[in-house]
């Protein structure tokens, strides 16, 4: 029997949790870790939003762990010098941890590994964020798919993994505890918000699953493009930091629909959405420069605009477009967007204000509680129209006629943007018209290349 290190990463939970589940079964004594990693907090894509709603969900987990009998040890520093240290002072052999699918967490993963294995330590890692992992669900021939329609289809003729129970921590204490630091607080980690953040931790995600699947879920597939209406189950950051499973978030889900048989519809549909992030996972994992550049090569091409008074205007939520405006003003305001929005703010910077997918992107994942390089570089090159999936560079979302069919009362714009009928809301700062004609005119430029 050997002492086992779990290492948390967006696995902030004890329920359902694949590889704490396996070390808790197996090992005579477990140390949970997690360590701060300068290269993630340094990066420009990490925010404060996320960062801060991490530590609520860290300071939940340590407790947590403390009433399951165990201590939770944090440490700050470079990577693999911190978890030689983890193993040095513990004795540990094992170390045990939930595969990571981005490119960054697999290098990180693989220097790991190799550090571990020239130091004799065992390393198993386990399938636990995704319902189904990227090598799963492959075409006859064996290749990835690029489509989500046709991913979604073989998706679903799959069974799921069930969801495990919550796991018994081994009665022995481990022999000898790595030195550990106390939780940083926000401004130690370099960082400032001042968003009021939702209740965080393992009870408060379940709480809002429970809220969701006793309600919206039951008229989601209607509900979900309505942004004035909390009608999607806002879940996002919750999974994002894996307070909750994805197999604890279906099960609930199917189990409403057992007892709803008229919701199935919107169950199915609620589930094609949890579909969308695994497919996002994978296609990061087979196509890996898609985290840096345009998934089709030849639109890396495109020669942007990218006016930065133009951009400015856009982050700020004066663009003189109410729709566009409420939307960023919603994510300035709580760090969450509604999907509608995101679409239409997006499809607004590239197509409207010519500014190029990219800096949307990063300035998406600096403010969103939920940011998530595969699901934020999905979303921002499907809208774009640089992506995987089958939304043509011609199709351009008219703000105008989104707001028209989506938000049809103006409840959602005059909650977010309330001087809109007064002189201080700005005139549009583009002419939809014109700028669209120049949007199709980049994107044909690039089409005679095929590639
Ligand atoms: C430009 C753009 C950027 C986006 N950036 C992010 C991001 O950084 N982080 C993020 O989690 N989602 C992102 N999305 C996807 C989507 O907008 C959010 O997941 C969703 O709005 C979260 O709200 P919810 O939990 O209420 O969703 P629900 O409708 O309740 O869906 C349940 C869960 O399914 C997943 N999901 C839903 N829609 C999508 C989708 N289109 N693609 C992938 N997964 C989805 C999410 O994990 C979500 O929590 C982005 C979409 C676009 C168009």
């Amino acid at each position: 029997m050997a002492t086992v290190v779990h290492w948390f990463r967006a696995d902030l939970r004890l329920r359902d949790n694949c590889a704490l589940h396996a070390a808790c079964a197996e090992a005579e004594a477990v140390i949970p870790v997690f360590i701060f990693d300068p290269a993630i907090l340094r990066s420009p894509d990490n925010g404060a939003p996320i960062t801060a709603f991490m530590l609520r969900l860290l300071s939940s987990l340590e407790k947590d762990l403390a009433a399951a009998g165990a201590r939770l040890i944090f440490r700050h520093g470079s990577l693999l010098e911190e978890m030689q240290g983890i193993f040095r002072e513990s004795g540990a052999t094992q170390l045990f941890y939930n595969r990571d699918y981005e490119p960054y967490g697999r290098e990180r993963d693989a220097a790991v590994e190799k550090w571990a294995s020239s130091a004799g330590i065992t390393v198993r890692s386990f399938k636990d964020s995704v319902l189904q992992e990227p090598g799963e669900v492959l075409k006859d021939d064996g290749t990835p798919y690029g489509v989500y329609t046709a991913y979604a289809r073989r998706w679903r003729l799959r069974p799921l993994d069930p969801v495990l129970p919550t796991p018994r921590f081994p009665k022995k204490a481990p022999a000898r505890q790595p030195r550990g630091i106390r939780l940083p607080t926000l401004k130690e980690l370099g960082l400032h918000t001042d968003l009021t953040l939702p209740a965080a931790g393992e009870s408060a995600a379940l709480a809002q699953l429970s809220k969701f699947t006793h309600g919206p879920l039951l008229r989601y597939a209607e509900g979900r493009n309505l942004p004035a209406e909390p009608a999607t189950s806002q879940l996002s950051p919750h999974l994002r930091m894996g307070a909750l499973s994805p197999r604890m978030i279906v099960a609930e889900a199917v189990r409403a629909g057992k007892s709803h048989p008229q919701a199935r519809e919107h169950v199915e549909t609620f589930i094609g959405e949890l579909i969308w992030r695994d497919f996002y996972r994978q296609v990061l994992w087979h196509h890996p420069h898609a985290a840096t550049s345009a998934f089709k090569p030849r639109y890396q091409e495109l020669k942007w605009g990218n006016d930065s008074r133009l951009f400015e205007a856009w982050q700020r939520g004066r663009t003189g477009f109410p729709i566009v405006d409420a939307g960023m003003r919603q994510m300035a305001a709580t760090g969450w967007m509604h999907n509608r929005l995101r679409m239409i703010v997006a499809s607004f910077l590239c197509k409207d204000l010519l500014v190029s997918w990219q800096w949307g992107e990063r300035f998406f994942m600096q403010h969103l509680l939920d940011a998530d390089l595969a699901n934020n570089n999905g979303g921002w090159q499907w809208t774009a129209g640089t992506g995987t999936d089958a939304q043509p560079w011609f199709r351009i979302f008219n703000p105008l006629a989104q707001a028209k069919k989506f938000d049809p009362e103006g409840a959602y714009i005059h909650r977010w943007v309330p001087e809109i009928d007064t002189p201080d809301y700005p005139r549009p700062i583009v002419s939809h018209a014109e700028q669209r004609a120049k949007a199709l005119a980049l994107f044909r430029g690039v089409q005679a290349n095929g590639r």
